[in-house]
């Protein structure tokens, strides 16, 4: 262990003074699998991650591949982590700020440091919101509260579901949800006009309800109620769909295509419109999954990898 903390030490101290060839930016699912995948190409890596990965926010992911018994988020990261630093990968905190063209390749700033790179991966993820309620990242963390219908909605099987909602992303969640349960409620805590699909709804057997939510309350394993206009209702488990934003600003900067919902277009080799700018995970449209965010990851760094072998010559031709 205390050798370990002393090749990390050793890795950092390195790199504060030699540029890595790629430059990961975000130590989520995403960014550690490009580390590891670039490491076995043998490419200096430098990580950099300025907040906490969403995947930390995973009491037990049960959808994610081999591990039939489930495994929480920060089990995930320590293994992936683990594996990036084998073959070589420094991970470090930092957030990067500014992200501009240095000739062919990159320059970061980093704090007070500016880094260089020849290719950049976005694997900058995408920001939940929550509703605001006192006591509701706790209830995040402990499944309560949850945000992903795809990754645990199996688990919400027959129970009574409340989903909150502003908009029609809403109704689309809380209709997915009638797959595991009969008991599904939307509550809609924006301007009623933003629902259209209500009658939808009802077809569906999908309780409305239009207020705003003043409380939710928590017992041991589930949530006793959610109060609003004086009412109380109990729920097993809550929903929210209000919905994310894309950490995209760095590629912004450098005036990569965007999509309409603010996250990054991407080629079928995951790179951005800017040469050299690779993007992978939630940041780009997609399931925001792990099993995606690291397919994509895989597909960036062995594109990231076998252009700068052409740029080196180090290619036949096809
Ligand atoms: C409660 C919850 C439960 C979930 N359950 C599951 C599940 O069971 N199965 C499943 O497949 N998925 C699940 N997910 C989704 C899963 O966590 C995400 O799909 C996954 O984490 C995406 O990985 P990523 O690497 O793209 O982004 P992230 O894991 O979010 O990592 C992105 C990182 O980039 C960093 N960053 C952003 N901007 C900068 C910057 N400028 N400089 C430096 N660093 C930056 C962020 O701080 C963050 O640490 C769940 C998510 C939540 C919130």
């Amino acid at each position: 262990m205390r050798g370990r903390a002393v090749r990390l030490l050793a890795r950092r101290l390195a790199h504060a003074v030699i540029d890595p060839e790629v430059l990961v930016i975000g130590a989520g699912p995403a960014g550690l699998t490009a580390a590891t995948y670039l490491g076995r190409f043998r490419r200096s890596t430098l990580v950099v991650d300025g907040g906490a990965p969403r995947a930390c926010w995973i009491p037990l992911s049960h959808n994610t591949p081999g591990f039939p018994a489930g495994i929480s988020g920060p089990d995930i990261l320590r293994r992936m982590q683990d594996q990036a630093l084998e073959y070589g990968a420094v991970v470090t905190p930092g957030r990067v700020t500014a992200l501009a063209r240095d000739g062919e390749g990159f320059v970061a700033r980093i704090g007070d440091h500016a880094v260089r790179a020849r290719a950049v991966l976005l694997a900058t993820g995408v920001v939940d919101h929550h509703p605001d309620l006192a006591g509701v990242e706790r209830a995040v963390q402990r499944a309560l509260v949850r945000i992903c219908p795809i990754c645990d909605g199996y688990e919400a099987t027959d129970k009574a579901v409340a989903v909150i909602g502003h908009s029609d992303k809403g109704a689309r969640e809380a209709a997915f949800m009638r797959t595991y349960s009969d008991r599904v409620t939307l509550i809609h805590i924006g301007p009623p006009e933003a629902l259209t699909r209500q009658t939808a709804l009802g077809r569906l057997g999908v309780e409305v309800v239009l207020a705003d939510l003043d409380a939710v309350v928590l017992e041991q394993d589930r949530v006793t109620a959610l109060t609003w206009g004086g009412r109380t209702r109990a729920f097993d488990l809550v929903y929210s769909a209000l919905g994310t934003s894309p950490n995209a600003d760095l590629a912004k900067q450098l005036g990569a295509r965007l999509s309409a919902d603010g996250r990054l277009e991407v080629d079928l080799h995951q790179a951005t419109s800017v040469p050299g700018l690779y993007a992978a995970g939630d940041v780009v449209r997609g399931l925001n999954q792990i099993a995606v965010a690291t397919a994509e990851a895989a597909v960036a760094a062995t594109d990231i990898h076998n252009r700068l072998r052409r740029i080196d010559g180090l290619t036949i031709p096809e």
